[in-house]
């Protein structure tokens, strides 16, 4: 599940294996997608991600 997370009325979410936050929805779930089935991080992916 991505977790939605809002911070400073940004909306972030996050992907619950790794801990990335992105600023897309859909992003978020093809990180964790990925994330459950490799068990590790796509950097294709993750270079999306932000720092809150
Ligand atoms: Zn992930």
């Amino acid at each position: 599940m991505v977790e939605e997370i809002e911070k400073n009325d940004k909306k972030y979410y996050k992907c619950e294996s790794c801990g990335f936050f992105y600023e897309g929805k859909e992003i978020a779930e093809k990180c964790q997608a990925w994330c459950d089935e490799h068990h590790s991080c796509s950097l294709e992916i993750t270079k999306h991600a932000v720092k809150i």
